[in-house]
């Protein structure tokens, strides 16, 4: 079989998500579809209950821990149905019908998140960003006595903006941290819950990442159905039903890769780097301006305009020119969105500032 060489083809991928992969992750995951391990069998083709898949499935979970120095207080899942079904699943796990959870409103996904939630306790908006069309991350809010936990969206992948610092307060939070998940290093032992869907930040669509502290779990008065309660996938390690074998597979992979690069506090000087080339020509060229509030800015999501509308199609025309892929911004903030996750190197970042440089001489 001839080797895949993913480097040699790959355009630079901007995409938000699914999103861009490790070039060695890829090659990798593709020779495993035709033979995995040497099996003579493609991994698609394989039980999950084989010693070879159940052997990629503890990694993943002890790799998780690892990288984000997990205590054995918490169990690491991978679930299907997406973080959208966490909007759901978290509250209805740990929150009874008659307590409180607070959320935070920084876009979209929060917003879909509080109209899930309410569906099985009191949700209590406390900060909202929705003002501004979510270009800030609000920091001042009380949180009311007796909370059972307070909902974060770290990383708002569409708007442009993550928390650079947690909110201060001694409630349990429960975080969807879907676009930033492995960015850099978290303090875990802040949360019930945090739960990320694979296809930003770590793998291909189809599996959801789920780290949830053990002993919030058993205490609501509700019946749960089994699929949909956490502790029937932590009894049987993730495998109650048959997992999502391949996306498992390649988060696993992209783990490993992760561990090679340093892990996650490397990651984090990586991925600041990358942001800073970034953000420094937004801000320097005149053609361009930011849309998130710079103390806000997302590192891996970066949103920006250009001054004249007009300019808008001769600018993507230019990026995909240069093998820019994935620049448009999304329907609701317009513009520009550069997504820049961990798997993406300095040199694409590197070209797309060039291409917005060399935009700016010739239509300046
Ligand atoms: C993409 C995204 C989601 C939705 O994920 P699905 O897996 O499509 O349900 C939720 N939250 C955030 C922050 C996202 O970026």
């Amino acid at each position: 079989m001839s080797s895949i060489m993913v480097d040699k083809m790959k355009k630079h991928n901007f995409f938000a998500g699914p999103a861009i992969l490790p070039a060695p992750v890829l090659e990798q995951a593709a020779q495993a579809v035709v033979d995995f391990e040497g099996m003579g069998l493609s991994i698609l083709e394989i039980s999950h209950r084989s010693a070879q898949f159940t052997a990629v499935m503890e990694e993943a979970m002890a790799s998780t821990k690892e990288l984000l120095n997990i205590n054995d207080d918490y169990a690491v899942l991978f679930l299907t149905g997406g973080a959208s079904s966490q909007f759901y699943m978290t509250a209805m796990n740990i929150l009874n019908e008659d307590e409180t959870a607070c959320y935070v409103n920084t876009g979209t996904w929060s917003t879909k998140a509080i109209k899930e939630a309410k569906f099985f306790g009191n949700i209590e908006e406390i900060a909202s960003s929705a003002d501004t069309n979510f270009n800030y991350i609000p920091k001042e809010f009380a949180i009311p006595e007796n909370t059972k936990y307070l909902h974060i969206t770290s990383n708002n992948t569409i708007f442009g903006t993550q928390y650079h610092q947690m909110p201060t307060t001694n409630v349990p939070l429960v975080a969807d941290m879907s676009s930033d998940i492995f960015c850099r290093p978290i303090d875990v032992s802040r949360y019930s819950v945090i739960y990320a869907g694979a296809q930003k930040n770590l793998g291909p669509a189809g599996t959801t990442m789920v780290i949830v502290r053990k002993d919030v779990l058993g205490k609501v008065n509700r019946a749960i159905p089994t699929m949909l309660d956490y502790n029937t996938h932590i009894k049987k390690d993730s495998s109650f039903n048959t997992p999502p074998v391949y996306p498992i597979y390649v988060c696993m992979l992209t783990m490993r890769w992760l561990k090679q690069m340093g892990g996650v506090a490397a990651m984090e000087q990586h991925n600041k780097e990358k942001a800073a080339i970034l953000y420094n020509e937004i801000d320097s060229n005149p053609l361009f301006k930011g849309v998130a509030a710079k103390e806000d800015r997302s590192l891996m999501n970066a949103t920006f305009v250009l001054n004249n509308d007009d300019l808008n199609e001769a600018f993507l025309n230019a990026c995909t020119d240069a093998g820019c892929m994935g620049v448009k911004g999304h329907r609701s903030v317009g513009g520009f969105r550069a997504s820049i996750y961990n798997a993406m190197p300095i040199e694409s970042v590197q070209t797309l500032v060039d291409v917005m440089k060399e935009f700016g001489r010739t239509h300046g």
